[in-house]
This record gives C-alpha cells, structure tokens and sequence, in this order.
C-alpha cells in the first residue's frame, strides 16, 4: 500500500494523464500554483458548480444568485479591510532563500503532532484489544502529552495570531524548532506582512490610471449588490445571495496541487438575517452544508468541523468544514457569521444607506450575515482524491478507477460495440443519439472490450453498455456498473430509465 504522500503524486499524475488537470503553460515549464483543467476536468468542475448551484438556488426559494465583474471599485477592498487589514505574515529561510507563510509553517507543525496522537490512539488500541495493560498505559499516556502539546501551541498560537504579533510568531517558530523544509536549517529572517491582493491597472496609460485589484473572494460582490438584488427581486428577510466565480490570491505557499492556487474559483452564498438571530441561523447552515457533504455517499469520517476558537475582527463565529485530503485534514469549506460589519463598512466607505425595512416590526436595520464559502478546487480535489483507487480483482489482476459520485462523474456513460462489425457499431450509434440529449457519452468501439472498460473506469465512467449479438436479436444490452462491475442486460429501450434512476443522489 502506497504512504500518502506516494499516494497523492500517483492521484496527480492519474489527472495529468487522464486529461482532469494539466500545469498552466506547461510547454513554457508551467506558472507555479496555476493550473488548467482538461476535456474530464472541466466536466467534474461544471458538475460540482451545478450540484451546489441547485443545492442553494434551486432548492430554496429564499435564495437567489447573482454574477458579478471580478473587477470592482477599489475602495471596496479598502472598506472589506483587504488594503489594510488582511494581510500574511511571511518570513523567509536566509539560507535556501524561499518563502513561507509563517502561520502555515506553524500549522504543519501542529499537524504534525495531531499526525502522531492517530498513530498512538491506533496503537493504544491494538494493546487494548491484546490485554497488553503495560503497553497500553504507557501509549495512552503518550497520547495524553501529545495532546497537551498541541492544545498549548494551537493556544498560543491564535493569540499571537489574534494579536497580530509578528515577534511573537518568529519566537514560536523558533521555540518549535521548525526547520525549512529545503534547506533543512532554522537561519529565518523577521516576520513580515504581506498583501495578498494582485493589482492591476485600469485604464489605457499606467500615468493616472487607477490601481485596481483581482477580487480576493466573491463575497463582496453580493454585498454592494445587496440593494439591488433585495428591491428588484422583493426579498424578504431571511434570504440569501450566491455567486459562483473566480477568485485571486497571490499565495506564498503555493503546493499541494490545487489546494492553494493563485487563481481559484469560489462558492459562496451570504445569508441575510435580522440582528440577534445570525447564530441561530449560523447552526442551520453548519448542519446544512455538511448534510450536503454527505449525501454524495463520502465516508462521514473523512469530514470533521474545526470552530475557530479565535474570530476575525468582523466575524462573531466561525467553522471550517475540514476534509481528510492525502496530506491530512485542512479546511474545505467556511461557514462565518460575519455581523454586520461588511455592509456598515460599505455605507460607511461610500456614504449610501444599506438598510433593509422590515414591515413585520416596522424597523430599519443592517442585516447580519451568515456565509458559506467554498472553493471549487478544494471540493474538486476532495472529490478527486477520494475516488481514486487502485485494486487487485480476485484473477490477479489490478485495476485503477475512479469511484466518483455518479451524479459528478463526467461521462456518465459509455455505449460500445463488441465488435467492431456485424451491425453492432451502427445500432450503439443508434443507442448513442437516443441517450446523447440527455446524458454526456462517450461511444469507444477501439481495442478488446476490457481494455475499454479500464478505460472508462479510470476515467470514473459509472454505467457502460455493450452492444453484442444478443442486441441485433432481441434489442437488449448489458449494463456494466463500474464499482461491482456486475453486468446485467436490459431492453435497450429501457436504458434512459435506468440511468435517469441511477444517476441521482
Ligand atoms: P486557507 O486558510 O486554507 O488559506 P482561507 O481560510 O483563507 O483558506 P477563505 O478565505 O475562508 O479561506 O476562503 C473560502 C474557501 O475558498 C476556502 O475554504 C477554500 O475552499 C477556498 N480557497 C481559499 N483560498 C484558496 C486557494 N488559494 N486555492 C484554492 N482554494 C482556496
């Protein structure tokens, strides 16, 4: 069995050359953290949009979407508190000379001691069913210390974080005795902060052109929408507003595939709710979100919540939606009860009133806020990661194949002649133009048939049908379902029906 790390570059060389991901400008030796998705990759992403588009939209009459310009007026980013307030502590290696994210190097770390408690918890298991009570005793103790260890780093660590204390994060580092992972010494230079907006400028000539920026998140496109969506659209409140789009950051730390890109695209959805009420609506949308997690049939344990014990300065509370990737468990998703900080700020920074009426107390307030954000690449990767699988078949054989979710795999099925003559590539041409209006289909009609059905699994293709002799006779084909691999035949007329009732949730 491969260790994780062997495990995930197998999972991303698996997307190279199935045509999921592929480095942006790779003849040009590629754009570190960049990445573009292929003819399969684009697929799985449009699902993913659509599955969460219909998930918020379309299942609440409350709430409604919207597409904003990625670029927008350059105060906003001064009233959201980008300009100022957001920014990365950085700090450098002297002797390797790269660049880390100070706090992500701490969270590593963390990591890793939270790495080792599973291992001991493991361990102290196995001694427990043993009857080993020496060994146990000692293994549980040790777990006990490793937890101790990480409650007072993690502790120290949101204050110095909360505090915004840069001497403070360098003295941890160093206390920690974290290493660069390149060089392998601990020579680190100060803690700096850096600002993770990209800027451009708008306008023909750079000379008294405006300095304007990528959006670093969506959210605040639905906010100055606000007014526009609430009194066109006559919302009451509570209801909610959801943008699927891109978002730019210029990341330090740039690894782990397209967990941390450059240029991501985001989920989010900002819930509008009356003062006093968002915490209430702050657990709907906690047990919500991961009940949407859930229902694509990933193991539950692979998903925990992680509440921030220290909120940022606009935030009231706040949960991460924690995925188990290949390198361990980090944040998928976000749910934050934002206050009513964004939409004071924008009256604020542009002199408009932003205040909702509500005829059912007859007062005038600003909204509260309860969002959920979600990038589309982590979620892609989440996916990804976990369907990949290699298995040996009970010949002895091996296969690799994708088990993802139906609903988001990108062929769903694949229509195939037996044999390349005798009327059977005409009649699955035929099957194929019945089922193409409903379903995107892949028809293959090169090569043994089993190589062509370890092609459609390692692409994640769920159904394959084959149409062989029998068919010419008595027009019925075999489904092959591609988890079980278990063939059975049915009327060829009845093959939108079954895939309508097998492609849902
Ligand atoms: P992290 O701590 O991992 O940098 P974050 O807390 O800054 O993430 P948010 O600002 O809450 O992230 O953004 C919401 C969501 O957007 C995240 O949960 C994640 O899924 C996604 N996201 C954020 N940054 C990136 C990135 N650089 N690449 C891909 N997805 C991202």
């Amino acid at each position: 069995m491969a260790n994780n790390e062997e495990l995930f570059k197998q999972i991303i060389s698996h997307a190279k050359e199935y045509g999921y991901i592929f480095p942006s400008s790779e003849i040009y030796d590629g754009l570190s953290a960049v990445y573009d998705y292929g003819q399969y990759g684009v697929e799985l992403k449009n699902n993913i949009k659509q599955y969460w588009w219909k998930s918020m939209v379309q299942f609440h009459e409350n709430i409604v979407g919207i597409d904003s310009a990625i670029f927008m007026h350059p105060t906003i980013w001064k009233a959201s508190g980008h300009v100022d307030a957001f920014n990365d502590p950085l700090i450098d290696n002297k002797d390797s000379k790269k660049r880390y994210r100070a706090d992500v190097l701490i969270e590593d770390h963390i990591q890793k001691i939270e790495d080792k408690i599973i291992k001991e918890v493991e361990k102290a298991k196995k001694r427990f069913e043993n009857f080993d009570e020496a060994m146990f005793r000692q293994t549980n103790q040790r777990v006990v210390e490793y937890q101790q260890k990480m409650d007072e780093i993690t502790g120290k660590y949101a204050q110095l974080m909360g505090d915004n204390d840069l001497k403070g994060i360098k003295s941890l580092i160093e206390e920690l005795g974290i290493a660069c992972p390149v060089s392998g010494t601990k020579n680190w230079t100060d803690v700096r902060q850096f600002n993770l907006m990209f800027s451009t400028q708008m306008g023909s000539v750079a000379e008294g052109a405006d300095t304007i920026y990528l959006r670093p998140e969506t959210a605040q496109g639905i906010f100055v929408n606000f007014l526009n969506v609430q009194k066109t659209g006559r919302m009451k409140i509570p209801f909610g507003i959801a943008q699927i789009g891109k978002a730019f950051r210029n990341e330090i730390v740039a690894r782990q595939f397209i967990f941390r890109m450059r240029e991501f695209e985001q989920m989010e959805m900002q819930f509008f709710v009356r003062p006093g009420e968002e915490l209430k609506w702050f657990e709907y949308w906690k047990s919500e979100r991961i009940k949407w997690h859930q229902a694509l049939g990933i193991a539950p344990e692979n998903y925990r919540f992680h509440d921030h014990e220290k909120l940022a300065h606009y935030a009231n509370a706040a949960t991460d939606i924690e995925f188990k990737f290949p390198f361990g468990f980090k944040e998928l998703e976000g749910i934050h009860s934002r206050t009513n900080y964004d939409l004071s700020r924008h009256e604020e920074f542009s002199g408009k009133k932003i205040r909702y009426f509500d005829t059912e107390t007859n007062e005038s307030f600003v909204p509260y806020v309860v969002e959920t954000s979600i990038g589309v690449d982590r979620m892609f990767l989440a996916v990804f990661s976990n369907a990949y699988c290699e298995e040996t078949l009970e010949d002895g054989s091996t296969r690799t194949v994708l088990r993802l979710p139906a609903i988001l795999a990108p062929i769903k099925v694949a229509i195939l002649p037996l044999v390349k003559k005798d009327g059977m590539p005409e009649k699955a041409r035929e099957i194929l133009n019945k089922l193409q209006p409903h379903f995107l289909c892949q028809y293959d009609e090169k090569d043994a048939i089993g190589r062509r059905y370890r092609r459609q699994d390692a692409i994640g293709t769920p159904f394959c049908i084959t149409v062989d002799n029998q068919t010419l006779a008595d027009n019925t084909v075999t489904i092959r379902e591609r988890d079980s691999m278990q063939q059975h035949r049915i009327p060829a007329d009845e093959s939108i029906t079954f895939l309508l009732n097998n492609l849902v949730l």
